[in-house]
């Protein structure tokens, strides 16, 4: 049995940030060739998805997407102010999961893991765990 790894994120306000690097090297440490890696994050306002790390105008684009379909409004009821970020993480997702083949992740030509800060900045922790099989 693995342990939970972790991954800390420094994050701006709004940004999609690469942790594919870091996912990598926890996979390659665990020794595990084939089996399962989820990728988690236990935020509310921060979510993982998989997409383009090829062009970064698909980051900008993505935020740009979320922030016309959830928009900051002061009508929300959620007292903190930032029911916008609640909304656009529910919509990603906390987590993401990569099947291990050869002691990688499986990933697309142009695909990345990334972390999806909506309410930064703040330090993000991201939860990390191989599985052989
Ligand atoms: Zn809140």
């Amino acid at each position: 049995m693995t342990p939970i790894r972790e991954i800390t994120v420094e994050t701006g306000r709004t940004q999609i940030i690469d942790i594919t690097s870091p996912v990598r090297r926890i996979i390659a440490d665990s020794g595990i060739r084939e089996g399962i890696c989820v990728v988690f994050s236990k935020h509310t306002t921060a979510g993982i998805t998989i997409n383009e790390n090829a062009d970064p105008d698909v980051k900008t684009d993505m935020l740009a997407g979320l922030d016309r379909a959830f928009p900051e409004r002061d009508d929300y009821l959620h007292a903190e102010g930032n029911s916008h970020a609640h909304l656009r993480t529910s919509c990603v997702g906390p987590s993401a999961t990569v099947i291990v083949s050869g002691g990688e992740p499986v990933l697309g030509t142009w695909q990345g893991i990334f972390l999806c800060e909506f309410d930064g900045p703040r330090t993000r922790r991201v939860l990390v765990k191989v599985v052989e099989g």
